[in-house]
């Protein structure tokens, strides 16, 4: 059950209090009204403090309206006062409005209705007033503990409010002493926010001084707000030192990275160059001996090779047969470490002229292995290098050649494509394939999927050619399953 509403009716009339009760009793559902008509009730009544409402009329035996509005009002100052008599004049009603009467009513027969509707207004007057207190206060609170400066300034820049937050951010002990320091340019921020559109308001990383000298980041978020006919700039002031100083950190550790990885860069880059140097001039320096060894081993075959033994035949044919391996070897280093250095110009290239001078170099291969190979007639002419696509496709087509089952005839297509812009040229064999996750990786030097015995190579090959393709701004791939053929393709423009 909700709580009575307690009523304090301080009238002498009988008559009158009757009707007042009526009309409340018609308007209010739980009702404890209190009738009083002496002094010593009143004081009672006051001294109980247990009413939420006084009704009063105004010409009481013994005392006035004014009295027991001015003796409410002091021992409780939001209890509503509703004055009801037929003896006031004007002056009274305005004087008893000063002293926080809510309402003041001329006795009619027809008033008395008006009374309960009174009531009803100032207890919803109060209850409201309590509301905003009770806000303020916690508005207050939250102002004195946050971390945020609040402040708030006119336009001529002056401070008008802040909250202990603002001072302190600001080295501050009192606002005077911030209007008087003019420790924040308020004026200018205002002008700021005068030539922005509406909502008029902006955020910005601002360095402040403290009133001991010392300097620090914050951001300041300033709007403009009319209240009450004038407009004043809302102001909240966040220190933000650290994690201006966090950033600034980390901006010089990313400097000194950079720098470092730059250095690091170079040093690597002069490292490689060193060792291709070194690569090239060892292999060039190989070239010389191996071929002292080739061209004895030779003699000794051609020489006595009859009359040797046959463990000793054998002996000196592998040496042959080493040193001619390790000449391919040699030979495709220095393709590739050259291919870095070279000077390339692109020109017009006429792919089947290409085709026909690779075919005829792997004639020998090509007879060897029985292999057939189908050349499309109408090949386009490209923007590239002769001797790289020569160098190029006599790779490509050798390992199509090469890469086939045991007894398996060799046979391979090339055929031209017209992609949008690119060119495609396909090389597709009917050989042994790739499995998917080696494909990228056999482009790679010295990558070999298989033993010498069973495929000769030095896993240089696709090397040369990928790198051959890029230096002519081309690109190469694979396209292949295991045990069903590849499709090797070189893109160009
Ligand atoms: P090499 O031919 O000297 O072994 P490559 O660099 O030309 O070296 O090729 C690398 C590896 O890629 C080969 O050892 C082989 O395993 C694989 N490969 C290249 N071409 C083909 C092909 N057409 N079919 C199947 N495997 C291939």
């Amino acid at each position: 059950m909700t709580q009575p509403l307690r009523i304090l009716l301080i009238d002498d009339n009988r008559s009158d209090r009757v009707l007042i009760i009526r009309e409340l009793q018609r308007e209010f559902e739980h009702l404890d009204i209190q009738e009083i008509v002496s002094a010593r009730e009143f004081d009672q009544a006051i001294a109980s403090n247990a009413f939420d409402v006084v009704i009063t009329d105004f010409q009481l035996r013994w005392t006035t309206g004014l009295g027991i509005l001015e003796t409410v009002k002091h021992h409780c100052p939001h209890c509503p006062v509703v004055m009801f008599t037929n003896t006031g004049t004007e002056e009274i009603a305005v004087e008893a409005m000063k002293l926080g009467l809510d309402d003041y009513i001329i006795k009619q027969p027809n008033r008395y209705i008006r009374v309960t509707a009174s009531v009803r207004v100032a207890l919803e007057r109060r209850d409201a007033r309590r509301r905003l207190a009770l806000l303020e206060i916690r508005l207050e609170g939250l102002l004195n503990k946050i971390k945020l400066g609040v402040f708030r300034a006119d336009a001529t820049g002056s401070v008008l409010e802040a909250n202990p937050a603002f001072l302190e951010l600001l080295g501050l002990e009192s606002l005077e002493q911030a209007n008087q320091l003019k420790a924040i340019d308020t004026p200018t921020y205002y002008e700021q926010l005068t030539r922005l559109p509406p909502p008029q308001q902006q955020e910005q990383e601002v360095q402040l001084q403290r009133q001991d000298g010392t300097r620090f980041w914050a951001l300041l978020t300033t709007t403009l707000t009319p209240i009450n006919g004038i407009t004043v700039m809302d102001g909240l002031l966040e220190d933000i030192s650290d994690r201006k100083q966090t950033q600034e950190s980390l901006q010089q550790l990313n400097t000194v990275l950079e720098a470092r990885v730059q250095e690091r860069t170079a040093q690597l880059e002069a490292a490689n160059q060193d060792l291709e140097e070194f690569t090239y001039s060892v292999s060039h320096d190989l070239r010389a001996p191996l071929r002292a060894i080739q061209g004895f081993a030779q003699l000794l075959l051609q020489d006595v090779g009859d009359s040797l033994d046959p463990d000793n035949l054998g002996y000196l044919q592998r040496i042959s047969a080493n040193a001619q391996q390790i000449d391919t070897l040699i030979t495709d280093l220095l393709t590739y470490s050259q291919l870095k250095f070279i000077e390339i110009e692109l020109e017009p290239v006429d792919l089947s002229v290409v085709l026909t001078t690779v075919l005829a170099q792997l004639r020998p291969e090509i007879q060897a292995q029985q292999a057939q190979i189908q050349v499309d007639e109408s090949l386009p002419i490209v923007q590239a290098n002769r001797r790289i696509l020569i160098q190029v496709l006599t790779n490509l087509l050798s390992n199509a050649i090469k890469f086939v089952a045991p007894g398996v005839q060799p046979q391979v297509r090339v055929w031209a494509e017209q992609r949008q812009d690119q060119m495609r040229l396909w090389i597709e064999d009917n050989g042994i394939g790739i499995a998917a996750d080696r494909q990228q990786q056999i482009f790679n030097p010295f990558t070999r999927l298989h033993s010498e015995e069973e495929y000769p190579g030095t896993g240089i090959g696709l090397a040369i050619a990928r790198k051959g393709i890029e230096r002519i701004g081309g690109q190469i791939g694979v396209d292949s399953q295991l045990g069903q053929g590849s499709r090797f393709w070189i893109a160009l423009l």
